[in-house]
Formats: structure tokens, C-alpha cells, sequence
């Protein structure tokens, strides 16, 4: 009978999703295969974390070299697997992976330092605090496939320069480019049990979850879509696993009354169709003032059209295929939809079977209503949903009025009304004026609220990848603390005068305090 250590060995298959060509068939891990990967990991760790902070940023530095050396061969192995042009490739896997490892070979090791905890209390002055920063342990990575390198990249650098072991469990759909990523960070030096792939599908990522108490990963970065995250908050909870749980957007963008619309419709039309919209910050609500809202529209739809089709590896295509038929499916559906409730199609709305069974005409749909699915559900894919909106107060409550809240846009030629709209935006990142690019800034948190939890990269993606210890030293060893056994009268009287001292509102009242505090109670301590 099987148990659940011996799940049938199942294959997986690797497709270039431009020309439906097999790239490969991969084994996906069983159970006791990832049992025995996390305890390899957790048996390396101990000495990786040993070397110290600056001998695995030399590693960081070494995979950056080689990386940047292999930048062609990598952003190639990207479009191939995952579709997407081979510029995006380079510009938001390659160099955001680099430059995500120059902010860490910069910074990590005075993140990762002991911080000083200064005191205010009076009572506790006489001691020392500092922060300690402790690896987890194995930290346990599940990725999707829209960005295959730089996802699980930059989370993998982030958790081994805090000095973690990593299992990463790549999406299903993209296992070689997480194949690319293993061999980087072991020709860097990385040791092959510190950083580790396992193949698989959801079930394979569910069972690293499940894996037993004190045998499994210590902690769990996950980005995926809602559903799944939810799925794994609920498998975590079972076992106190602490979780990262980047997920989902649908992203509003907020044309203002007096925003540039030729600036903010290229804006548009690149924020919804980068990555063929498969992107967790892509536009996908686009609301404009409706003194702007035809003129944005006829921009937006030339600039559609103006779009080349096609297969990512040729270096003239803007947007490639979607990553599989089930995707576009989603996408067709939502179109449907937005149509039979009244939504005018200005661009696209249809396949390019043409091209490839994977190809979907980036789509401009105007006239989107709330009511319609596109603007509820997260669709990933390439269209383009815009809705006009009469005033500031309308544009915000339309942009908060959704269950996502990863980023958003807002575009003005007044700066600081678009600061002060974006503090009214419930979102993990609000850009005034720009869209997507803030995944690429190395030193800004990614995440989000209502629909994510956590952060990932910069200051705060380092803090996720470390346990917090609170080191508190005293400096006067030889004594009883004033606050232990031997109470009595005279010290409640000494207390009382203490909290006067330090909290009264009025002078007088602290100086009798002090009085009160300072009186010399000869007390019998234990
Ligand atoms: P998905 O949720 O289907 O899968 C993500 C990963 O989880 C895959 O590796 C998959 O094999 C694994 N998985 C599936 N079921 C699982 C389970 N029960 N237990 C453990 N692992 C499981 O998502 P996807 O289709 O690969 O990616 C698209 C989604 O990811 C979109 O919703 C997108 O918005 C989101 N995303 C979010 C961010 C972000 O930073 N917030 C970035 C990229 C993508």
C-alpha cells in the first residue's frame, strides 16, 4: 500500500510555449526525495552559515560575475521556456537578478549586523540590548513561471547571503530555467547541498509543506496565485510554519485630469502587455479622467496596434505567446464577459492561431464596469480594461474597491497631488507616474496588502530570510534587581515615587517622585 512517502513517480514536460515544442520531460520529486533534499540542506547549513556574511557575499559576487558573462545564454534559456521577448528577458530577469545581487554584495553585511537596542527606561538602563540576526535554517522557495529567473533568483540570493540552505520548487512550466539558476550558484561556489532544485507540480510544492515537523523547511517563500497561497496559509498554519506569501495583483492606473496622454497611454500599453500581461504588476484597471478618456483611448489602441507578434527569440517582437492554452482561456472568458455587459473592443479580442495555439491579441477593452469579471478577477493576460471617472474621490474609491492590493499607478504633472492620491490607494507600492519597474529597484520592498503577506526584496526581503534574536545584557551582574521578591510596604511607596518621577505630568509631582524614589528603604531581598 503506498504511503504518503512513496507518491507514483509522475513527469512533467517542458514546452516552448511560442511553438508548442517539447524541451524536455522531468521526474517530479517524490515525497521522501524532498525529505531528503530539505535534511541534505539542513545538514550543510550549519557550515555555510559558519563562513560568515562576507566570505558567501564573495559567492554573491562570483555568481554575479558569471551571470553577467552568460547574460545571452540565460535571457535565450528565459524566452525559450517562459515565452516572454528575449529584451524582457535581459531587462527584467537578467539585470534585476544582477542588480538585486549588487544591492546585497553592498549592504548585507550591515543588514545582517548586530543593532543596538538603546533604552529609554530608567529602570533598565543599566543594561544592554542588541538585535541579532539568526538564519532560519532550510528556507523552502515555491516559484511561478511568469518570471522563472528572476522570482526565485532574488529570493534565493537573499536567503543564502543571510546564511540559509534553500529547496527551491520551481513552477512546473518553467524547471529548466530554475535548472540554469542551480548551475550559476554552484559554479559561484554555493555548495550543492546549500542550494538545491526540486521538480515538481502543486502536489510536489504541497508535499514540501506538509513535509513533518523538525524534518521539513523552517520557513516558506512562496509567490503564486491567490488560490494557491491560500491553499498553503492553511497547510503552514498546521505546523506554525512561518510564510511569505506574494501573490496576486490587479493593478488600478489612475490618469488624472492633467496627465501627459501620450506619456501615460505608451504607460499603459507597456504596463498591461509586458510579459504578454502575464505579470503580478501589470495594469490591469486602467481608469481615466473623462475630460482624457477618448483621446487616451485612440492613443492607447494605435499604439496597440502597433505591436509585433511573435515568437520572443526574435529580436523585433513585443510580445510573445502566453505561457499555456489554459491561461488564454481565462483571458477569453473575461472578454466574454466584459462584452455581454457592454464593453466595446477597440483593439485585438481574439487569437492569432496563426502564430501559434498560445497567441492572444494584446486586447484594448473600453468601457469596463465593476460589474464585469476583468475588473474583479486577476485576468494575466494581454488586455488593456479602461473605465472613465469624474473626480479625484471617484478615481480612489474605484481604485480600492478590489481584493488585491499589490500596486498602483497614479499619473499627473503635479507631483505632490499625485503623492498625496497614492497615500489614499490601499496598495503595497504606489508609483506616481511610472508602472511595473519597481520590482526592478533593488532597495524597495515588493508585496502587497489584503492579498499578499510580506515583503520581498531590499532591507526588508533580507528581514524575512532572518530569525530576530533580542540579546540582552546586564552591566551590573553583582546585583539583585530592585524589582525582585522582599516586597513590602516602604518599596510600593519607592515604586509609586519611581512611576511619578518618570511619567507625572507636572514638575513638581516628578521632583517629589524622584524624592519618594531615591528615599533609602532598607529592604530584605531574596
Ligand atoms: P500558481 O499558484 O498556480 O503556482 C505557483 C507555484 O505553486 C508553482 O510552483 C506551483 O507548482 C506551486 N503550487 C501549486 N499548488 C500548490 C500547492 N497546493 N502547494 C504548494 N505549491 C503549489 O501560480 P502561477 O500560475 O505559477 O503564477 C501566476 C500567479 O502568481 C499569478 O496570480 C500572479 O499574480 C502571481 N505572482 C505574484 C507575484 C508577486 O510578487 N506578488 C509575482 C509573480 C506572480
Amino acid at each position: 500500500m503506498a504511503t504518503d512517502l512513496q507518491i507514483a513517480a509522475r513527469k512533467i514536460s517542458s514546452v516552448n510555449p511560442a511553438t508548442g515544442t517539447l524541451l524536455r520531460e522531468l521526474e517530479c520529486a517524490t515525497e521522501s526525495e524532498i525529505l531528503a533534499a530539505v535534511a541534505r540542506a539542513r545538514a550543510a547549513q550549519g557550515s555555510w552559515a559558519e563562513i560568515g556574511v562576507r566570505k558567501r557575499i564573495a559567492k554573491l559576487r562570483e555568481f554575479q560575475r558569471s551571470l553577467h558573462e552568460k547574460k545571452t545564454e540565460i535571457a535565450e534559456a528565459i524566452t525559450r521556456e517562459a515565452g516572454k521577448p528575449f529584451a524582457e528577458a535581459l531587462t527584467t530577469e537578467v539585470l534585476v537578478v544582477l542588480d538585486a545581487a549588487r544591492f546585497l554584495i553592498d549592504n548585507a553585511y550591515r543588514l545582517l549586523g548586530d543593532e543596538p537596542v538603546p533604552h529609554g527606561n530608567l529602570a533598565t538602563r543599566l543594561k544592554t540590548g542588541r538585535l541579532v540576526r539568526e538564519p532560519y535554517g532550510v528556507v523552502g522557495i515555491i516559484s511561478p513561471w511568469n518570471y522563472p529567473f528572476s522570482i526565485p533568483a532574488t529570493e534565493t540570493l537573499a536567503a543564502l547571503v543571510a546564511g540559509n540552505a534553500v529547496v527551491l520548487k520551481p513552477s512546473e512550466f518553467t524547471s529548466l530555467v530554475a535548472l540554469e539558476l542551480e548551475s550559476l550558484l554552484h559554479a559561484a561556489g554555493v555548495p550543492t547541498d546549500v542550494f538545491q532544485v526540486v521538480i515538481g507540480d502543486g502536489a510536489t510544492g504541497a508535499s514540501m509543506i506538509h513535509s513533518r515537523s523538525g524534518l521539513g523547511i523552517d520557513k516558506l517563500i512562496f509567490t503564486g496565485s491567490v488560490a494557491t497561497g491560500k491553499r498553503i496559509a492553511v497547510a503552514a498554519a498546521e505546523r506554525l510554519l512561518p510564510v511569505v506569501l506574494e501573490l496576486g495583483g490587479k493593478d488600478p492606473m489612475l490618469v488624472l485630469d492633467d496627465a501627459d496622454v501620450d506619456v501615460a497611454s505608451s504607460a499603459a500599453v507597456w504596463g498591461a502587455f509586458v510579459n504578454a500581461g502575464q505579470t503580478c504588476l501589470s495594469v490591469e484597471r486602467c481608469y481615466v479622467h473623462h475630460s482624457l478618456y477618448e483621446k487616451f483611448l485612440k492613443a492607447s489602441v494605435e499604439k496597440t496596434n502597433k505591436l509585433r507578434m511573435g515568437n520572443g527569440k526574435d529580436h523585433g517582437t513585443d510580445v510573445g505567446p502566453m505561457i499555456h492554452e489554459r491561461q488564454l482561456q481565462i483571458v477569453e472568458l473575461q472578454v466574454e464577459d466584459a462584452v455581454a455587459r457592454g464593453a466595446r473592443v477597440l483593439a485585438g479580442g481574439s487569437r492569432l492561431p496563426e502564430l501559434g495555439r498560445n497567441f492572444y491579441k494584446p486586447t484594448v477593452l473600453a468601457d469596463v464596469t465593476h460589474e464585469m469579471r476583468i475588473m474583479r478577477e486577476e485576468t494575466f493576460g494581454p488586455v488593456l480594461s479602461v473605465m472613465a471617472f469624474d473626480s479625484d474621490e471617484e478615481a480612489v474609491r474605484l481604485a480600492n474597491d478590489s481584493e488585491f492590493g499589490l500596486a498602483a499607478s497614479v499619473w499627473t504633472r503635479d507631483r505632490a497631488r499625485g503623492e498625496r492620491l497614492a497615500r489614499r490607494i490601499q496598495a503595497g507600492t504606489v508609483m506616481v507616474n511610472d508602472v511595473v519597474s519597481c520590482f526592478g529597484i533593488s532597495e524597495a520592498p515588493h508585496g502587497g496588502v489584503k492579498s499578499s503577506v510580506g515583503r520581498a526584496h531590499g532591507r526588508f526581503g533580507l528581514e524575512e530570510m532572518v530569525r530576530l534574536k533580542y540579546l540582552d545584557v546586564d552591566l551590573m551582574p553583582g546585583m539583585k534587581k530592585v524589582w525582585w521578591y522582599g516586597y513590602g510596604a516602604s518599596f510600593a511607596r519607592q515604586m509609586e515615587g519611581f512611576l511619578d518621577m518618570q511619567f507625572a505630568r507636572g514638575l513638581g509631582e516628578r521632583l517629589r517622585g524622584a524624592l519618594r524614589a531615591a528615599g533609602v528603604v532598607r529592604r530584605r531581598q531574596l
